[in-house]
């Protein structure tokens, strides 16, 4: 395995473990990649090509590095995408392509009889593409290929030092001073509200329940955790409810899976409307909610909740009207005897089986 074989699996390693359902998906972010390299490698070597052919045209070379200067600057950066999108590993193939600029780069400073400006703006440039694809390892591998293929270069082609930069060569290389690094700004800005939209909606997707989206259980139980701490060390009170929908199976097995889950969405937007914006909803699991009431006391809790139930005995799902939805609900005040916040739980699980085993629709305290 070559070198630069070794880097591309590197680059790629613990996707290519994937299982083949992933692997699609890769193949996407793959493109998108090379996608989003077309344009900067679009505009970095059509400004850069002024930049080396003011060099050029001091040095006594053939035409064929004038050939080779153009279609470096202006056919190559459509070849390298069309490379990468159609290769089946397109990050592996962008990569590659990234080491070949890398090449390039150094072959033209050579050809420059190392200039001083245009030489450092292809570093510059080198350096930014490859540091901002792959980081430090990508940086220092295209940094090193680019110091080899300057080094074979000057040796295979005799051509005169011209480290001085006279001023018309200053001003044409401003275009490439300015506009490449803004371009490359913008397209870093993109990819960083993308990711931080990405970040958004798993951040949804961990904390919220599917169906309802009020919070799952686990992240209900991550913010009940920071509601006992809180009120332990601020001696704040705060009241913990537990809510499940009584015969909720009957109306499973009578209506269907479709109405049931009606249910649940009903008694989610009671919740939500009814009780105060500050009151944390999370689904419990099935047909089984929990509330936690910051700053309120057991009695006010209740209250709030006998408004919920007074409003579900007169609410009626459009697909199954002669269903009256009732709740058992068990309440926990916070106590600081309780020494962990699973405690607290467990005081308000048993006031929920409490309310079933009395005849449920009913709203019971922990003792
Ligand atoms: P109880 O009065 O004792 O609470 O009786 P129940 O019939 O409500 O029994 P239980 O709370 O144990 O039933 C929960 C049922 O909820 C079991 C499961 O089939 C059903 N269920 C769980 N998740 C969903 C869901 O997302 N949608 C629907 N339609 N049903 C669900
Ligand atoms: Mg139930």
């Amino acid at each position: 395995m070559s070198d630069e074989q070794g880097f591309s699996r590197w680059i790629s390693g613990r996707a290519m473990e994937c299982p083949t359902h992933l692997n699609e998906d890769r193949h996407h972010s793959g493109r998108r990649f090379a996608r989003r390299v077309y344009l900067p490698r679009v505009i970095g070597l059509a400004t850069g090509f002024f930049c080396v052919a003011s060099v050029l045209v001091m040095q006594p070379l053939s035409g064929w590095w004038w050939l080779l200067l153009v279609a470096n600057g202006f056919v190559w950066p459509h070849l390298a995408w069309q490379v990468a999108d159609r290769a089946p590993d397109p990050t592996r193939a962008e990569i590659r392509n990234l080491l070949i600029d890398s090449c390039m780069g150094g072959v033209w400073i050579a050809v420059m009889g190392l200039n001083a400006l245009p030489s450092a703006l292809i570093v510059a440039m080198m350096g930014m593409n490859n540091m901002g694809c792959g980081g430090v390892k990508l940086f220092l591998y295209g940094l090193l290929l680019l110091i080899c293929a300057c080094t074979l270069t000057l040796g295979l082609i005799h051509i005169p030092l011209n480290l001085e930069t006279m001023p018309s060569q200053v001003w044409i290389c401003l275009p490439m001073l300015i506009v490449y690094p803004m371009y490359y700004g913008l397209v870093s800005y993109r990819t960083a509200v993308k990711l931080s939209e990405h970040k958004r909606r798993l951040m949804q997707l961990s904390t919220r329940d599917g169906m309802t989206g009020v919070y799952n259980r686990r992240h209900w139980e991550h913010l009940l955790h920071g509601e006992y701490d809180n009120c332990q060390r601020y001696q704040r009170s705060a009241t913990l409810l537990l809510i499940d929908i009584d015969h909720f199976k009957s109306i499973n097995d009578n209506f269907g899976h479709d109405v049931g889950d009606e249910a649940i969405l009903a008694i989610t937007e009671h919740l939500q409307l009814i009780l105060r914006i500050t009151d944390v909803v999370g689904r419990f699991g099935g047909d089984e909610f929990g509330v936690i009431m910051s700053g309120t006391s057991q009695e006010s809790a209740i209250q709030a909740m006998v408004r919920v139930c007074e409003q579900l005995n007169t609410f009626r799902l459009p697909r199954a009207p002669q269903v009256v939805l009732r709740v058992s609900v068990g309440v926990a005040q916070f106590d600081r005897r309780m020494t962990s916040y699973r405690e607290w739980l467990k005081a308000a699980d048993l006031a929920l089986y409490k309310a079933k085993n009395s005849g449920r629709g009913r709203i019971e305290a922990a003792a």
